[in-house]
């Protein structure tokens, strides 16, 4: 049995009046997603357990079957061991994004999603204010600083204070003093940079500030082959998701010309996805446009985010499926709500539909919130989700 986990990020939403009511997932032209659950059954799935933040890391993890609880230490090592950044006793990774701060608002926790280019040069001018300059680039606007403290400082999401004072959110706690001090000493060399005065010459957000959040030291996990007894492969373009599946032994394949933005390379982790299905039993495909037009609160992004994902991934994924000869399952879902209305993450169960080979349909008709509530696998904690598609 070929195994598919299609995993849109944050595409569940709640109601919205620009949407006569409806949510972006009930707005979207979604045939694919549509059938998935006409044929499938469906149900809601609690991904954020009780006590987590309801980020993509716990979400995440939660869908892979990892309980938060005993396994989650945090977002920024998970993204570590994505970009090969090995954590040894005492160390402690750190988001670092870059943002916008202007008068003292977080503009943008994104800094206008600079381009991992430009990103790779303000590191490189950062390098010398770091500790041990352990501080590497990622993709656009998601850096990683390695320090052997602030554990337990207590550190905020840029993405959850949008249009708030900053002032308001700076680290606290033990260790606060020393990510206080590295950000504002970031920002006149950032603020001097040219790279910034080119973004601005150009209408763009500068990013003229960093922010540390999301810290910990690295996780210690099962692989998924030995809690499911089969290999598997990570498609993504986040380096959060390949960290994930770095820890869980996957193997993680890397797609030209995948952004995490809406102009992705879906054709391309498409054909990535079915080609590791001939050498291994389990994808977990994400993709991040969704999530991020929920953050920007852009209604039409998101929709338009969600049909992209329909036509161009889980159209094809389900077709090359069925060609397979092979039997198969696929479960559906997003790792979170990303509401329009809060542009950040929500705790609310999310929808999921699991169809394949041998599953009785529920009844449904659609693939959404609401019809989700009406689903043959009522409400479950997403820890047993992988479980419930093997069986
Ligand atoms: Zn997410």
């Amino acid at each position: 049995m070929k195994l598919v986990v299609l995993l849109g990020d944050g595409m569940a939403d709640l109601p919205l009046a620009q949407l006569q009511g409806k949510t972006p997932l009930q707005a979207a032209k979604k045939p694919n997603m549509d059938l998935l659950a006409k044929q499938g059954r469906s149900g809601l799935a609690q991904t954020v357990p009780e006590g987590f933040p309801p980020g993509s890391d716990v979400a995440n993890l939660s869908v892979m079957g990892y309980s938060p609880g005993q396994h989650y230490s945090g977002r920024a090592p998970l993204e570590a061991a994505a970009m090969g950044v090995v954590l040894v006793e005492g160390d402690i990774a750190f988001r670092c994004n870059f943002v916008t701060i202007v008068n003292g608002i977080m503009q943008d926790y994104s800094a206008g999603h600079i381009t991992t280019e430009e990103g790779r040069e303000l590191i490189e001018a950062l390098q010398p204010l770091m500790p041990e300059r352990r501080l590497y680039a990622g993709v656009s606007y998601r850096n990683l600083l390695v320090l052997q403290a602030g554990a337990k400082a207590i550190c905020t999401p840029p993405h959850d204070i949008s249009d708030q004072p900053v002032a308001s959110y700076q680290p606290r706690g033990p260790d606060s003093e020393l990510l206080i001090r590295l950000m504002q000493a970031a920002q006149p060399i950032l603020a001097g940079h040219t790279v910034n005065a080119r973004r601005i010459a150009a209408g763009k957000l500068p990013a003229n500030a960093i922010w540390l959040w999301g810290q910990g030291p690295a996780p210690t996990m099962p692989s998924f082959a030995e809690k499911y007894g089969r290999k598997g492969a990570m498609i993504s373009a986040v380096d959060l998701l390949k960290g994930i599946g770095r820890y869980a032994g996957l193997e993680v394949i890397d797609v030209a010309g995948a952004t995490g933005n809406i102009d992705t390379n879906y054709k391309g982790k498409v054909e990535a996805a079915l080609q590791a299905l001939k050498s291994c039993d389990f994808v977990y495909l994400h993709v991040e446009a969704p999530d991020e037009a929920g953050h920007e609160g852009n209604t039409e992004l998101k929709v338009r985010a969600i049909e992209l994902f329909d036509e161009r991934v889980v159209g094809p994924v389900v077709e090359g499926l069925k060609k397979s000869g092979e039997d198969w399952r696929v479960l559906l879902l997003p790792d979170h709500a990303t509401p329009i209305s809060i542009k950040t993450h929500s705790r609310d169960p999310v929808p999921f539909t699991i169809a394949g080979s041998g599953v009785s349909p529920d009844g449904l008709e659609s693939f959404d919130e609401t019809a989700a509530k009406r689903g043959g696998h009522g409400l479950v904690e997403a820890t047993k989700l992988i479980g419930i598609m093997m069986r």
